[in-house]
């Protein structure tokens, strides 16, 4: 049984300036907060924080973006406004990413394309344009609902020695039995594979089950909690870093989050089992830009759940 350290993530609702960037925001849904005006990438949905980065991951395009933080909080908000203010950097009233096309007819909002210049027309520019006091306002219906994210470490019932051993040997005395019939079967392989998913998922289930709330887990350098055997990475799928060292886990997304952010409404088609996020394992600055890093989705099986019953 692992003994490693995972600290869990849950979604509060809170009032809307303190997930502005000077509070320095852990935050699920509304506008990027971004951290950093240097290469500021294309994405939205996430912000995390730890003591020194900050990871911004799309639940859309499902890339995430690790960032240090400045010692300094800024002292406006970003992100609220059309342009960062230090390095000037245009920002789509839909999205909240770059955006270089700015309305032809107002001059004023910016856009990172036609379609997110579309979505605020329908909603309110036709009616705002030309008015600077009002152009900027209101929220864009692209974005998911906006939560902080808060964090307790995770408590786990303290079994003695004993207990698991007896549950891990009544549970391989039950796989064997299993085995033995399954091996006199044609079908051997594949209701082997069936038991294997099913000990994943059910683990998957029992380890979540005392705080079903859980969005989050995080856990650097430890393991994911995977919800299949299906499509479980090798060290290999894993590339390294830019800088060139190894990836390591670092925190992994869960499928309650999906609940939460009121996906239908958007419009957005996503969904997945778990995303794990692996990151730099010597955690490099990159000179204080956006750096990509790697996530691996994994998905639920067709036949085994709706979501909801988790
Ligand atoms: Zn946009
Ligand atoms: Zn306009
Ligand atoms: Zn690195």
């Amino acid at each position: 049984m692992s003994t490693e350290k995972v600290i869990l993530g849950f979604l509060e609702e809170v009032e809307a300036w303190r997930l502005l960037s000077p509070q320095f925001p852990s935050k699920v849904g509304g506008k990027p907060a971004w951290l950093s005006q240097k290469g500021v990438p294309s994405l939205s949905s996430w912000s995390a924080r730890s003591v020194i980065f900050q990871w911004l991951f799309c639940f859309r395009c499902m890339r995430l973006y690790r960032v240090k933080i400045k010692d300094e909080p800024p002292s406006e908000p970003y992100g609220d406004y059309n342009v960062l203010p230090v390095s000037g950097v245009k920002l789509c009233w839909t999205c909240g990413c770059p955006g270089t096309k700015t309305c032809s007819r107002c001059h004023f909002v910016n856009y990172c394309g036609k379609h997110h210049q579309t979505i605020h027309w329908k909603h309110s520019h036709k009616r705002d344009c030309g008015s600077q006091e009002t152009s900027g306002a209101g929220k864009s219906p692209f974005l998911f609902p906006e939560f902080e994210l808060v964090t307790e470490p995770e408590e786990r019932e303290e079994k003695t020695e004993t207990q698991s051993n007896e549950t891990e040997a009544i549970q391989s005395n039950v796989d064997e039995t299993l085995t033995d019939v399954l091996a006199e079967t044609e079908l051997d392989e594949m209701a082997l594979h069936e038991t294997e998913e099913m000990k994943i998922f059910q683990r998957f289930k029992k380890r979540i089950a005392p705080e079903p709330h859980q969005v989050v887990r995080y856990s650097r350098g430890g393991l994911p909690l995977w919800i299949s055997a299906e499509h479980i990475p090798s060290d290999e799928a894993v590339p390294p870093c830019s800088c060139g060292s190894k990836r390591v886990f670092e925190f992994q997304v869960m499928p309650q989050l999906l609940n939460s952010l009121c996906v239908d409404s958007t419009g957005a088609s996503i969904d997945w089992g778990t995303v794990a996020v692996f990151t730099c394992s010597r955690s490099c600055s990159q000179e204080d830009n956006y750096s990509p890093e790697f996530v691996w989705k994994q998905d639920f099986k067709a036949d085994q759940i709706n979501k909801d019953s988790l």
